[in-house]
């Protein structure tokens, strides 16, 4: 499922094109506030914000997947172990021809 990330106002929820509204955010936005009030309430409901945050970043996959496996109740794990794992997973994913198919 791909959304268009653009959307909104950028204070709360970085958007890809880093672009903020001049509405001057929670304290006086009521767009902005919502969103925060959503990020406060759900953050874990809000993929596409922590796909943004994390990236091609392997150590913040690593810190992110231990955090929620610890919270889902399965025992930390070594994180430079873990760090090492998404990294060659997110390069071979960059090293990746476009189509397999071709
Ligand atoms: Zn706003």
């Amino acid at each position: 499922m791909m959304q268009n990330l653009n959307t909104g106002h950028g204070h709360v929820f970085p958007r890809p094109d880093g672009m903020k509204a001049r509405c001057g955010g929670p304290a006086i936005c009521r767009e902005c506030a919502i969103d925060a009030a959503r990020h406060a309430l759900a953050p874990e409901e809000s993929d596409d914000f922590k796909l943004q945050l994390m990236g091609t970043d392997g150590t913040r996959w690593a810190a992110e997947f231990n955090r929620v496996a610890v919270r889902l109740g399965y025992s930390k794990m070594d994180e430079d172990w873990l760090i090492g794992w998404f990294s060659n997973a997110i390069e071979a994913g960059r090293n990746a021809p476009e189509s397999r198919d071709e």
